[in-house]
């Protein structure tokens, strides 16, 4: 079975101590490809970093997942993005197999505000021109925003598809990016059976228009919080979301397995037969 965990931040610090031991730790959970993706421009070097000491570190440990990477400037941290940063993702993209994560998010009073909202827009509206010049995907991060988003896509006719990072929207907004050339990011939320609305846009769109993610640190499985004890998500857990997601589907394991790691081919438009290029990452 092979499983490819599309959106993770192992860059962050609290991964320094042990990336190498997370990443091997996936593999024996089946996770065979795992997305690194930044969201703020004085990050990215530190993607790079990762992506190259975990590339590196094949040649020691050979059961370690290959690496994709993804830049972009997060809508949450609008107020930090500056139009020098935009010039800086330009110069990280050919490293990259997608655009991410951007788009648009109302989750805040802070960034509900007026001003905020529209320097939002305007980033998001940039980004999706670059991917478009680049032909790169996008990871959308959308929050309280969907409406909006979707009219941005339409408006710009984008059409270089991506994922929906960990969808949070309704049925019929499930269904419109699914229409638009979108893979539905399902995170390890599944795990948890009160969340009805992503359980209900899951079966709106089927099993063709998903993939699945970690976001690790974030979004620590139910079973885990429960028991308190681990302060972060890992690509490891991604399983768990897969065995969420069959019993929900009422689909064979690994039946499940096989097209979900199609879907994230297509979705990342990543040719299945490319093999890790170290040398291609940015220096
Ligand atoms: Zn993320």
């Amino acid at each position: 079975m092979n499983l490819f965990d599309t959106h993770t931040h192992l860059d962050e610090p609290v991964f320094d101590k042990d990336r190498i031991e997370c990443v091997h730790a996936a593999y024996r959970h089946c996770v065979r490809r795992v997305m690194l993706v930044g969201y703020k421009a004085s990050h990215f070097e530190r993607v790079t970093l990762a992506a190259k000491q975990i590339e590196s570190a094949k040649r020691r440990v050979v059961a370690i997942p290959k690496v994709h990477m993804a830049f972009g400037l997060h809508p949450a941290f609008i107020s930090q993005h500056t139009q020098q940063d935009l010039t800086s993702l330009k110069n990280y993209l050919g490293a990259a197999d997608a655009l991410g994560e951007i788009g648009l998010d109302r989750y805040t009073l802070a960034l509900q505000d007026k001003q905020s909202f529209c320097k939002q827009l305007d980033f998001f509206r940039t980004q999706l021109d670059m991917a478009q010049d680049f032909s790169k995907p996008v990871l959308l991060h959308i929050r309280k925003a969907h409406a909006e988003a979707l009219r941005e896509i339409k408006d710009l006719s984008f059409n270089q598809g991506g994922i929906a990072h960990s969808f949070s929207g309704g049925e019929q907004e499930a269904i419109a990016f699914a229409e638009l050339g979108f893979k539905l990011g399902v995170t390890t939320q599944i795990t948890n059976p009160n969340a009805r609305k992503l359980i209900r846009a899951v079966q709106a769109v089927g099993i063709k228009n998903l993939v699945i993610e970690t976001d690790s640190p974030d979004m620590l499985p139910m079973q885990l919080h429960e028991r308190g004890k681990l302060n972060r998500n890992e690509p490891k857990n991604l399983c768990r979301a897969l065995v969420s997601l069959a019993q929900i589907l009422r689909i064979d394991l690994e039946e499940l397995a096989d097209v979900l790691w199609k879907n994230s081919f297509e979705g990342l438009k990543i040719n299945t037969q490319s093999e890790s290029r170290p040398g291609a990452l940015h220096s």
